[in-house]
């Protein structure tokens, strides 16, 4: 019984300590109700937590009758003082006291808001907040890679994600691009080559400039900048730790963690010492060579794509699906162009081991893998394994427990809700390590800056979830937003839904007469809803720029018959979707016949 009453008492404790109001309360009392109703016309927030649909409500009465003298409920606290009952609340807001227990608080933090992370949802949200005349501190920290790889400030994007990534999936299309060049009557006869190092190099000169515009950036907008790891030592307060492991305590009202994800390895022996992951592959101070890419989503997929395009041998090992949760007529459109185009793909294999047999740079690797359906199992030599197999919240370590915000066991994620506050009031969360949303730069940016607004700027505008315009860089780019052809079917019926589609030959391709019939261009619409579009998909050059300009007509409810009414622009790709006829139902040929 003790160590029960000890739980309890440290959990009500915890409860009082981290959250400005904390209102003990049963949710049919009038009396509660009353309380509450102050907080709301004062537009504080508060805590209520509702004892009769507690299975312990009753232990929890008790040991608060221990810890204060009352039972009966409600019970208030206000930073961590004991106000009472609905008398003394409402005395309290006569008087004038509880004002000033509640303006006690601002003033004896060192911030009104301390973000943990500074990525692309970090910077965001304290640059938004330091505008809107706040105290801020952003703390941001990386942990090196197992190989040693470390980088600068501005998180995943700008270090090791869209940016580098971009700008060698460009390298290969460049590639692609001096074949054609031939055709339109480009003359070079010296044999092509590519150099790793130059470009590695040029990439990471780049990334370097950005990482000091953002510091710049910070310091213009008054936002104080930590290179530190932060870690909650208490409520409203953090410990963050430097390089060299001096620690500093901070305080805040407010926090957002906006500490993003980091890639996941296999758990299989070698994987650790011998593979990269996409943290380490951006600044590879040699070429890869020979490469084995473990994985089949969006990382896996754009590595393994922009590899080849430099001329590397390369092979995907795919447990199950190419791109799970996108359209898969168009994920397995868009592999099918990667292995027309050098990609070998390795089908339902999971890597069980990898060992060394060369050391180098790159050295020479044995991977074995078993098949996911039966006993048979395959050896291979590669020089470089890139393991790509999904990436996981960085909410372990940052002392989340402690302060008693919720999270996720299976998968790390923070749930929130849809104003991105987590459970414990005071604390925020946005990007990445959100449950349920949308892993993207832009997503992140939004919700944090938006977050930040409605914290200090009196906006009431929130993140919008739905309808994400997103592109996968493929060799053969795949853009989309809304659902899936499989995920409408699901949620509408099939019979409800018209589908059109249709392969196209972008005028570019014609000359070098290649590719004919690969791109292809598809809309699911609602035929319940006057036939809005509610699914787009694109696999074709310039997804990202096709995308984006769809979604925003996609935001507006854009219908097949206003697309039918809007006239295109000659000779793009983009115009297909303005003359898109053929049925999937009525089973009609999509392939092209000419412009
Ligand atoms: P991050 O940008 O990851 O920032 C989190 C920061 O917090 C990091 O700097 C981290 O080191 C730091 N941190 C973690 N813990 C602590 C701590 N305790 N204390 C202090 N600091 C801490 N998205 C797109 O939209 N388009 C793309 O083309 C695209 N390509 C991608 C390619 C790759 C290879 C990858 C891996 C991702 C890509 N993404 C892309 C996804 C995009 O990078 C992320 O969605 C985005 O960076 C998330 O932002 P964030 O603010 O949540 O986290
Ligand atoms: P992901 O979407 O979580 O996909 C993980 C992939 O690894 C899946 O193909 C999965 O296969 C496979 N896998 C998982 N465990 C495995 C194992 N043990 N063995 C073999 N294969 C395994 O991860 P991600 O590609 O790292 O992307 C993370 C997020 O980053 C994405 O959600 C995306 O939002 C963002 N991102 C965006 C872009 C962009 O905008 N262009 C680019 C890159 C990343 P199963 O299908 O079988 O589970």
């Amino acid at each position: 019984m003790p160590p029960v009453e000890n739980d309890l008492k440290k959990r009500i404790k915890q409860l009082i300590d981290s959250n400005q109001v904390m209102v003990f309360s049963k949710s049919y009392c009038p009396y509660c109700l009353q309380v509450k109703d102050i907080f709301k016309e004062l537009q504080v927030e508060y805590n209520a937590l509702e004892l009769d649909l507690m299975e312990d409500g009753k232990n929890y009465q008790e040991t608060l009758l221990e810890m204060t003298g009352q039972k009966s409920v409600p019970n208030v606290f206000i930073n961590k003082t004991h106000v009472g009952g609905c008398d003394k609340t409402m005395q309290a807001r006569k008087d004038g006291s509880l004002q000033q227990l509640l303006n006690g608080a601002g003033e004896t933090y060192d911030y009104d808001l301390i973000v943990l992370g500074g990525g692309s949802g970090g910077l965001a949200c304290s640059k938004e907040a330091a505008t809107l005349g706040k105290k801020v501190m952003v703390l941001d920290y990386v942990v090196p890679t197992p190989k040693g790889t470390s980088w600068g400030l501005g998180g995943t994007c700008v270090n090791v994600g869209c940016i580098p990534k971009k700008l060698m999936h460009q390298t290969a299309l460049l590639g692609v691009a001096m074949k054609d060049a031939r055709k339109f009557g480009w003359e070079f006869d010296e044999s092509v080559k590519h150099n790793w190092e130059t470009m590695k190099t040029a990439v990471n000169d780049h990334i370097g400039s950005l990482n000091w515009g953002y510091r710049v950036a910070l310091r213009d907008k008054k936002v104080e900048y930590g290179n530190a790891f932060a870690e909650f030592i208490e409520p409203h307060k953090v410990k963050a730790v430097c390089r060299q492991g001096k620690e500093t305590i901070y305080t805040a009202d407010k926090f957002v963690l906006a500490t993003g994800e980091r890639p996941r390895y296999l758990g299989v022996p070698g994987d650790k010492e011998y593979c990269i992951t996409s943290d380490d592959l951006f600044s590879l101070p040699y070429c890869p060579g020979k490469t084995l890419v473990i994985g089949a989503s969006y990382v896996a997929l754009e590595c393994g794509g922009f590899l080849a395009g430099l001329g590397l041998d390369v092979t995907i090992m795919v447990r199950s699906i190419l791109l799970r949760g996108f359209d898969q007529e168009m994920a397995n459109r868009a592999g099918e162009y990667m292995q027309d185009h050098g990609v070998k793909f390795l089908h339902k294999r999971v890597p069980t081991s990898i060992e060394e047999l060369e050391a180098g740079s790159p050295g020479r690797l044995k991977v074995t893998a078993k098949a996911t359906e039966g006993d048979d199992i395959i050896e291979g030599e590669y020089n470089t394994v890139l393991i790509a197999v999904g990436r996981d919240a960085c909410t372990e370590k940052i002392g989340l427990d402690v302060v008693g915000v919720k999270v996720n066991p299976k998968n790390g994620k923070i749930p929130v809700t849809d104003e991105e506050q987590t459970n414990v009031p005071y604390i925020y969360a946005i990007g990445d390590i959100l449950e349920d949303k949308w892993e993207l730069t832009p997503v992140a940016i939004q919700a944090g800056k938006l977050l930040a607004r409605r914290l200090f700027g009196g906006s009431k505008v929130k993140c919008d979830y739905v309808n994400v315009p997103t592109t996968v860089f493929t060799p053969l780019e795949y853009g989309a937003c809304g659902l899936s052809e499989d995920r409408a079917v699901a949620i509408y019926g099939g019979d409800n839904l018209e589908v059109y589609h249709s392969l196209f030959w972008p005028l570019e391709f014609t000359l070098p007469q290649r590719d004919n019939n690969k791109c292809f261009a598809k809309i699911i619409c609602n035929k319940l809803d006057g036939d809005r579009v509610i699914g787009f998909h694109y696999l074709g050059p310039n997804a990202g720029e096709v995308t984006q300009g769809f979604s925003a007509a996609m935001k507006c409810g854009v219908t097949k018959e206003q697309l039918d009414g809007t006239i295109g622009i000659h000779p793009t790709c983009a115009e297909i979707f303005t003359t898109l006829e053929v049925t999937k139902s009525s089973g009609g040929s999509i392939a092209q016949a000419g412009c």
